[in-house]
This record gives C-alpha cells, structure tokens and sequence, in this order.
C-alpha cells in the first residue's frame, strides 16, 4: 500500500487545493470561551483558506440519545426536561457571545431546530420505539445547532463565515448509525458547494457526524464521526492538511485517562494511527484515516486548549520503526467460542463467517484451532440467533465483559523482546486470544475488562518510563548484527 501512496503521491499533489480543514470536537466548542478560542484559532489560519467542521456541543449526543431512549418509552416529563436543558445551555452560549442584533437573528434559527428536535421525539414516542433511523433523526441535530451558533460567531467577529448543511453533500448508504458515503456523489456535491465559497474567500461551515441517502433520510456516520466528516471533506477538497483539534495535546502515548502521565506522540503513519482508532483510541474516528491515506493528505491533531503545541502529524512514514507508539484499550468486548460438533472444516469456518454477515456482526478478530474458532464482537444481541442457525454444526459460548489491549507501532512484529517483557508485566492476569503477527504493527491480547486499566498501566510505564523519551526501544541484539535494517 505505501508503494501504491508513493506512485499516487505526486499525481494527488498536483491536483490538489489549496484549503485545509479544522474540526472542532464536543470539549472544543463546549462553551462560550471554547467557541472564542474556536474562532480566534479559524482568523489565525485565513491564508490557509479553512472549511470547519463542528461536532455538537460536548455531551450533546450522548444526551440526544437519552431523551430518544425516553421518548421511546413514553417518559414525557424526562424528555420535556432534556430538551429545556438542551435549549437553555445553547441560548445561553449563543447569547454570551454575540450582542442583541445577531443573537436575536440566531435565536429565531435555534428555534427552527428545536421545533425539529421536538418533531423527532414525538415521532419517536408516537412509534414507541427508537429505531436507528429515528437516531438518526435525532442525533445530528446536535451538530445542526452547534455549528449555527458557530458560523454566528465567526460571522460576528468579522470573518465571512457561510452554513453548509452536511447532509445536503455528505450522500451516504442508508445504513443507520454508521453509514458510508457514496463517494461519487459526496465528492461532486463537496466540490460543487465548497470551492465557489473558498475562492470568494468564504469561511464554509458544516456539522460533522451527519449525511443523508440520495432520498433525503438523515444518516449518521457512526459515534465520533466528526472525525471521518472532516476526512471526507478533505479528501473530497484534496485539502492540503486535516486538523483534528480536540481536548488532548495529540495522540498520546495512551489515554490520558488511564495513565495521567500518557505523552504526546509526535508522529505516527497512516496505519498506525488507523490501527490505533480501530483498537479504541477514541481520539480518532476509525474510518479517519482512509480518505486521507488515499489522498496522502497530512492530518494533525491538535489541542484547542494548548495551540502552541505542535501535536500529533499522521503522514504515510513516521520513522522509528521497532518501537511501541502507544498503548490502547478497546472495551465491551464479548468473546465468542465455536465449537464444532465434528472438527474445523473450511466449510464452517465459511458458514460462521457467511451467519455473521447476514447478522450484521463485525468480527473484530478470529483465532483458529482444531478444537475450534474463538471470535471477538461488540453486540452479543444476534448471538442468541446465530447459535440457532449454527445448531447441529457446532455450539456456541460467549463470555461478555472483556477488553482487547493492543500495542502499535510499524514493525513491532520484528521484535520478539516485545511480547516477551510485555507478557512478563502482566503474567499475573488471564490472557486470551494472543494476537501477534496478523499485523506487522501490533500485538494484542484480551483480558477482563476490570482488568484493562491495570494491564494498560503496567505496560505504559514498562514501554514508557516517566523519565525518558516518548517512544520506548527494545534494543534486538540479534537483530542489529544480522544488520536488519531499523532505527
Ligand atoms: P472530541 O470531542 O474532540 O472528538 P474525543 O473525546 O472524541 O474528542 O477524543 C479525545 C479523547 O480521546 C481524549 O480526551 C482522551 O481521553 C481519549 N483518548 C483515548 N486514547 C487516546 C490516545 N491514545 N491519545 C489521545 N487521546 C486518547
Ligand atoms: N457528536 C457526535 C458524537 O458525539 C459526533 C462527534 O462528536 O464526532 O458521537
Ligand atoms: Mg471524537
């Protein structure tokens, strides 16, 4: 793939614009003075000519899904309540940032939406039930009121600031809750509403999170999709960068909420960085990093709390191959143990494949022996189902309550001393599902997920001591004087 992003490379320079993107997060726009920093951060980088990405406002969606879940259960005076507190805390920020004229010209649009938003409850509880078109529905309204209030503050302080609605250009499948652009579509209808405005000097501004169908039903791209928003755009822009400014210094060393002395990694590869999101480093939507890689376009996470700070760059190459860049957990994980009635014929092996599939369940990893197939899902809902339909060629077993910990870092596959001192930390805790060597960039293993943050911790202070540099190096001997190439 690096050999094929090479041959790209010059190809998707020369065609490329010359904008970049800036996505907002929740905890960046979660305030009055995180939408000021917001605004003061797009003015210092005008030249670049940047389109914004907004997610809703921290805690949004989240809450969103709460008064859904109520109104699906007929609980009328928790969703009366939600949404009061939804509409008092965006009133209340729009009106801390802009004075009486502008702020009554926004208020009249934050009612246009929440007049939207009280539609989809009620349909929602006319339905009694909460189906993922009907979250859908209702989740990407958060990012419709956030980035109106947004574009009023860019607009106010005197940059040129123009609303796009994402779903009019984010054309997407019609699969509810984690839909995929049709990229044809989503590319012409980006180009088409976007480069007019930048080459007027217009300031575009979109909510993430959201698309629709080619029919017009509002979709969503998953939990922290802003993310693969701002990918998307960029991609679709051939933008020159995409920056993903969140609540962190960049991609660290480990969650910060695990280990408080996690460091920034200054540099990570596309497939670093994309196995890292998929192992659950949330700081990263995992389908970010496919548009750009495709595109060779550098992204940037950077903190809009510290914006001195240089971040994290995801480029094709990072260098210091050998090494572990960070540590991630992914959790609420169910092991799924097949057991064959007879033995592991290929034809099961395709059958539990094919039952899985039709059952919408992403396999996250599969380990094989004789004796069975032992399988990793984040929903056990349809396993009761997949067990019937597999009766009579093997049984099933799962086991909920697990977490994959997983190390990443190019090549980490070459060096043995890794999983030796790793497995050494944490010999005292039950591992399962070992995984080394599928990747040449990461080893992972599975363990009770109340056992996840200690397992995390013991390996982050053996890769990462506090008084050394961010990126530990298990010196191969062996591999030195074989002369193997690594640095
Ligand atoms: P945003 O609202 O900006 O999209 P998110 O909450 O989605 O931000 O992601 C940022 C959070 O991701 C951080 O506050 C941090 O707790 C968490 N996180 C998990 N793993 C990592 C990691 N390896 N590096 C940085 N942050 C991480
Ligand atoms: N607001 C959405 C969420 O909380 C999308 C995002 O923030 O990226 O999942
Ligand atoms: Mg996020």
């Amino acid at each position: 793939m690096n050999a094929l992003l090479c041959g790209d490379r010059s190809a998707a320079a020369q065609q490329r614009s010359d904008s970049i993107v800036m996505k907002f997060g929740g905890t960046s726009v979660e305030d009055a003075s995180a939408i000021r920093r917001v605004s003061q951060l797009v003015k210092e980088r005008l030249r670049q000519k940047p389109v914004v990405v907004v997610s809703a406002l921290a805690k949004v969606t989240d809450q969103l899904f709460a008064a859904g879940l109520a109104a699906a259960e007929g609980d009328r005076e928790v969703v009366l309540e939600a949404v009061q507190r939804l509409r008092q805390r965006h009133e209340q920020i729009a009106a801390e940032l802009l004075e009486r004229e502008n702020y009554d010209r926004l208020r009249n649009d934050l009612e246009g939406e929440f007049q939207a938003l009280d539609e989809a409850l009620c349909s929602i509880a006319a339905e009694g039930q909460f189906s993922p078109r009907a979250q859908d529905n209702l989740l990407g309204r958060g990012e419709a009121l956030s980035s109106r209030i947004v574009q009023a503050v860019l607009w106010k302080d005197g940059l040129d600031a123009v609303l796009l609605d994402a779903k009019q250009c984010i054309i997407t499948d019609a699969a509810h809750t984690r839909a995929t652009p049709l990229w044809d579509e989503t590319n012409q209808r980006l180009k088409a509403a976007l480069l007019p405005l930048l080459e007027s000097g217009s300031i575009p501004v979109l909510g993430g999170f959201v698309g629709s169908t080619r029919d017009g039903v509002p979709t969503t791209l998953g939990r922290g999709g802003s993310d693969f928003s701002a990918a998307i755009v960029g991609a679709a822009l051939r933008a020159t960068r995409i920056e993903i400014w969140t609540d962190v210094d960049g991609v660290m060393t480990t969650d910060p909420v695990i280990c408080s002395d996690a460091r920034r990694v200054p540099r990570l590869s596309f497939d670093e960085a994309a196995e890292l999101a998929y192992f659950g480093a949330k700081v990263l939507h995992p389908a970010t990093l496919l548009p750009a890689m495709r595109h060779d376009i550098p992204v940037w996470v950077l903190n809009s709390r510290n914006h001195g700070c240089e971040g994290t760059e995801i480029r094709a190459y990072s260098g210091g191959e050998g090494r572990v860049k960070a540590i991630t957990v992914k959790r609420r994980i169910a092991v799924v143990d097949v057991e064959p009635v007879r033995w592991l014929a290929p034809e099961l092996l395709r059958e539990v494949c094919d039952v899985f599939e039709r059952h919408q369940q992403t396999l996250d990893l599969l380990s094989a022996s004789p004796g069975g197939l032992s399988l990793l899902v984040t929903s056990t809902g349809a396993l009761p189902a997949i067990a019937a339909e597999l009766k009579g060629m093997a049984n099933l077993r799962w086991e909920n309550h697990k977490a994959l910990v997983c190390l990443v870092g190019e090549k980490i596959r070459r060096q043995p001393e890794i999983a030796s001192q790793v497995f050494r930390a944490v010999s005292d805790v039950e591992t399962r599902m070992i995984c080394q060597g599928a990747s040449e960039r990461s080893l992972s293993f599975l363990v009770d997920e109340a056992h996840a943050d200690e397992s995390v911790r013991r390996l982050h202070h053996l890769l990462f001591p506090s008084s050394e540099v961010p990126t530990a190096t298990f010196q191969s001997r062996a591999m030195c004087q074989a002369g193997d190439v690594w640095s």
